[in-house]
């Protein structure tokens, strides 16, 4: 099966690894530009770089995947038979983005969306096919579960399909109706949310927040380190899809927040969020 994924960039790079990794699949990665789409299939050559280092994988594993993964803008996704976008939490983007694959993607093809928290069934209106939201989370190639969201116009057949090919990459599918931020991170983000305004108010320093968090509620990651994996204009992203979705204040995103993407402190991919990645 060949897979089409749109965007190269945290999520696009994890799931194009996620796919060429398993027998059966190729991948063809695209973004907007050439040097976009090589940087998110070297990101791909680096994390694989890291499991030869430390054993996990031979050299031959890690070159067999790479080879599997093609580089491009999207018209080379045309004869794939599944695209998953990861572009920005954009509705316009993913809308023109959907349109524009419907001319030129083989009419069989399945389009899914990696989508954190936008409507299904919004992006779908006007294409001429049904979109499924096949929603991953970071790092891709590493966590386990995918959400398989159904839009209004979704068919039962293709939830089906989409939890199957989940399985057969090795991951665990959850089946999930439409809904604003649908389930995990209806309930994460506004968690991150909260120890940011935790850390506005002065309550603690970052790291003790962090600390708290693992060892009070035994989370693996504290919920500001979280932020800048997840990248805090995808946090602020959804903040507002739940506070629009829901007309609810208490999904009012943090001043701090959005003073921080206005910035440019993003988290990891910018090397400055709540913490210091650039050395
Ligand atoms: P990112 O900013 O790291 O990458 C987005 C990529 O899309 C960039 O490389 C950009 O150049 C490219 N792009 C933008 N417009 C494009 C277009 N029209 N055509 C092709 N490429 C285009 O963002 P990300 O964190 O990878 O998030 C991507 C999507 O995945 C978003 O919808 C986000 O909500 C979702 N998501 C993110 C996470 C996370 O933890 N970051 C988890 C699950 C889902």
């Amino acid at each position: 099966m060949k897979i089409g994924v749109i965007g190269a960039g945290t999520m696009g790079s994890g799931i194009a690894q996620a796919f060429a990794q398993t027998d059966g699949y190729s991948v063809v990665l695209c973004d907007i530009t050439q040097d976009f789409a090589d940087g998110g299939k070297a990101k791909i050559a680096k994390n694989l770089e890291r499991s030869v280092k430390k054993g996990k994988m031979d050299q031959a594993a890690a070159d067999a995947i790479l080879n599997n993964i093609e580089t491009g803008l999207r018209d080379i996704s045309a004869d794939c038979d599944l695209i998953v976008e990861a572009v920005l939490e954009k509705m316009a983007i993913k809308h023109e983005l959907f349109g524009a694959l419907d001319q030129i993607c083989k009419p069989e093809c399945i389009f899914a969306t990696n989508t954190s928290s936008l409507s299904i069934t919004e992006m779908g209106a006007g294409i001429g096919r049904e979109i499924i939201g096949m929603h991953f989370f970071n790092p891709a190639p590493v966590m386990k579960l995918v959400e398989v969201i159904a839009g209004y116009n979704t068919s039962k057949a293709l939830v089906e399909k989409i939890m199957e090919i989940a399985k057969a990459i090795g991951k665990v599918p959850v089946q999930v109706e439409e809904g604003a931020g649908f389930v995990v991170n209806r309930i994460l983000i506004p968690m991150i949310n909260e120890a940011i305004g935790v850390y506005a108010a002065g309550t603690a320093s970052a790291e003790a927040i962090d600390t708290a968090m693992k060892l009070g509620s035994n989370h693996p990651m504290g919920p500001l380190a979280l932020g800048d994996l997840i990248g805090l204009d995808i946090v602020l992203a959804i903040m507002e899809v739940l506070q629009s979705e829901t007309g609810l204040d208490k999904y009012a995103p943090e001043p701090l927040l959005r003073k921080m993407v206005r910035g440019g402190a993003l988290g990891m991919k910018t090397g400055k969020g709540f913490y210091d990645y650039s050395r």
